[in-house]
C-alpha cells in the first residue's frame, strides 16, 4: 500500500534523487510545497526552468553565465594574460571573493576521475589548450584544481600539455587542505595559496 498519494509519491522521489536529498528531507520538502501558496510553487518551479534554459558557458572561460560572455572575461581591466585554471564555477566563484586576482579564468567543470570514468575529453581541457595555443598572449596558467587526487592528476596532466606551448604553469601552495573543496576554503587561505604559487 503506498503511503502518500501518487503526486505527494512523484514530488519525494524527485528531490530524493537531487544531491544531498534524502528521503526524509525529500519528504520534509514534498509537504512544504504542497502546503506553499500556489503562486510561490508556480515561482520556484518558474525560476528552475528559467536558470536551466538560460545559463550556458561563457564562451572565453567557459563558467556558467546568463551572457555571451561572463563579466570577468569582459572586463578589460583584468589581465587577460594569466589563466587561472579552476574546476568548477564555485571555486572561481571562492577566488573572486578574495578581491586578490586580476587575471582571467577557465573553468574546467570537473577532474580527471578514471575510477569515475571522467577521462580528459570530459572536461575542457582542449579548450583551455586551445586559449593557450596560438599568438603568445597568455603568459602564464594557473593550476588551481583541488589538491585531491583528481585535482593533483588534473594538474599534472594539463601542465604537460601545457608547457610544450612556451606557457609559464604555476600550482598554487599547498596549504589548501587535502581533499578540500576549494569553495570551503576561507578567503586569506586562498588568497596565500594564490601568493604562494610555484612554477612546474
Ligand atoms: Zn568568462
Amino acid at each position: 500500500m503506498e503511503l502518500y498519494s501518487g503526486y505527494v509519491n512523484r514530488l519525494v522521489s524527485e528531490l530524493a534523487a537531487l544531491p544531498g536529498i534524502g528521503d526524509k528531507s525529500a519528504q520534509r520538502l514534498a509537504f512544504h510545497m504542497i502546503n506553499m501558496p500556489p503562486e510561490k510553487v508556480k515561482r520556484l518551479a518558474d525560476t528552475m526552468i528559467e536558470a536551466r534554459g538560460r545559463v550556458k558557458y561563457c564562451s572565453g572561460c567557459y563558467t556558467l553565465t546568463d551572457e555571451e560572455v561572463c563579466p570577468v572575461c569582459a572586463n578589460t581591466a583584468r589581465d587577460h594574460s594569466l589563466i587561472m585554471v579552476v574546476e568548477d564555477t564555485r571555486d572561481m566563484a571562492a577566488y573572486e571573493k578574495t578581491g586578490k586576482f586580476e587575471g582571467v579564468y577557465h573553468v574546467l567543470h570537473g577532474a580527471i576521475a578514471p575510477m569515475l570514468g571522467i577521462g580528459p575529453s570530459d572536461i575542457k581541457i582542449k579548450e583551455l589548450v586551445e586559449r593557450c595555443s596560438g599568438e603568445g598572449n597568455v603568459s602564464e596558467v594557473i593550476l588551481a584544481t583541488n589538491s585531491s587526487i583528481e585535482g593533483e592528476t588534473t594538474a599534472m596532466y594539463i601542465s604537460k600539455l601545457i608547457k610544450p606551448l612556451g606557457v609559464k604553469v604555476t600550482r598554487i601552495a599547498s596549504g589548501v587542505p587535502v581533499g578540500g573543496d576549494l569553495e570551503y576554503i576561507d578567503e586569506i587561505t586562498l588568497a596565500r595559496a594564490l601568493d604562494g604559487r610555484t612554477e612546474i
